[in-house]
């Protein structure tokens, strides 16, 4: 791919799951891609994806909790590159456990890497994409940004917070600037992720009230049926990550992009009149901006 086609693209959270996924669909496709990790320690993965896939990418360091190493790194790809067309914020955190069962020092890293995480990246680049008139910010969201879920709570607030940052930006980074701002909502996908919030709040022996025993029962026994090939409803990585790239490649791309049926299912009572929000975004254009009466 060459010229007005390839884009420059900067994912974050590339040392596992979907992010690998997304890397390589995107070197596949022939578009520039920097993919970023935390650890660069944890890079044999992505490397060894690339390599089945026969194809390459940047790798770099990128914590998505330090601003300061967004801007610089953002700014040598612009230096470099002399643009960036997609920052896809994929890097983020499950949380299951109960409000009370939490501890505050958890709940602040989950808040600060899936919502501060998404707005640092994105005031990274804006100012680049402003300035070329286009840009696509793809926010990896979840089901758990439209549907609040037992257990969920911190990690629903995370990613309910992303569903409104991208809506809001949506209504005029897109008509004004040409920036683009997309979420997207998964159900399960076959990562890493589950064993990785374990690991977040490992060592520090959460309370687990027994009053809730039998509620979390209940939602375990529900999440090992969901979580199990023959549910139909796991997604692999790399369908997530065709679907993803799919949407990047639009010229007018979706507010919200729901990757698999059975998500759209669930999110259906409250999408059903607008599942690609696009709906949403022209009212509040007419209302906040054009002076319009609500309809
Ligand atoms: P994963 O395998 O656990 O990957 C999460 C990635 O985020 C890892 O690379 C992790 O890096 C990175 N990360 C965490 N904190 C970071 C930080 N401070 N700076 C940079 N990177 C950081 O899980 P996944 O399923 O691929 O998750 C990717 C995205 O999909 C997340 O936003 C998640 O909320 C969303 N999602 C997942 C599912 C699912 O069922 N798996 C469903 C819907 C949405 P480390 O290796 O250093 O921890």
């Amino acid at each position: 791919m060459t010229g007005a086609n390839e884009k420059v693209c900067l994912i974050t959270g590339c040392s596992s799951g979907l992010g690998i996924g997304l890397a390589v669909e995107l070197a596949q496709r022939g578009h520039i891609v920097i993919a970023t990790m935390r650890n660069l320690d944890k890079q044999a993965a992505l490397r060894a994806a690339l390599s089945d896939a026969e194809v390459e990418t940047e790798i770099a360091a990128l914590d998505v909790q330090h601003g300061p190493g967004f801007d610089s790194l953002v700014n040598r790809i612009v230096e470099e590159h002399t643009r960036i067309d997609v920052l896809v914020n994929n890097a983020g955190v499950g949380f299951l456990l109960a409000t009370e069962d939490a501890n505050e020092e958890h709940i602040q890293q989950v808040l600060d890497i899936n919502v501060m995480g998404v707005v640092r990246g994105t005031r990274s680049v804006i100012p680049h994409m402003r300035r070329a008139r286009r840009g696509h910010v793809v926010n990896i969201s979840s089901l758990a940004g439209l549907v609040g879920q037992p257990f969920n709570e911190i990690y629903c607030a995370s990613k309910f917070a992303v569903e409104g940052y991208t809506e809001a930006m949506a209504s005029y980074m897109a008509p004004a600037f040409g920036i683009h701002f997309t979420s997207v909502l998964s159900g399960r996908i076959d990562t890493e992720f589950g064993a990785n919030a374990a690991r977040l709040v490992q060592g520090t022996a959460p309370v687990e009230r027994e009053d809730y025993r039998p509620i979390r029962e209940k939602y375990l026994a529900g999440a090992a049926r969901r979580s199990s090939p023959e549910s139909g409803i796991v997604q692999s990585a790399a369908e997530v990550a065709a679907i993803v790239a799919n949407c990047i490649e639009l010229d007018s791309p979706p507010v919200r992009l729901i990757t698999s049926a059975w998500a759209e299912a669930m999110c259906r009572i409250k999408t059903e009149a607008d599942p690609t929000g696009r709906r949403m975004q022209q009212a509040v254009i007419d209302v906040f901006l054009e002076g319009k009466e609500v309809e």
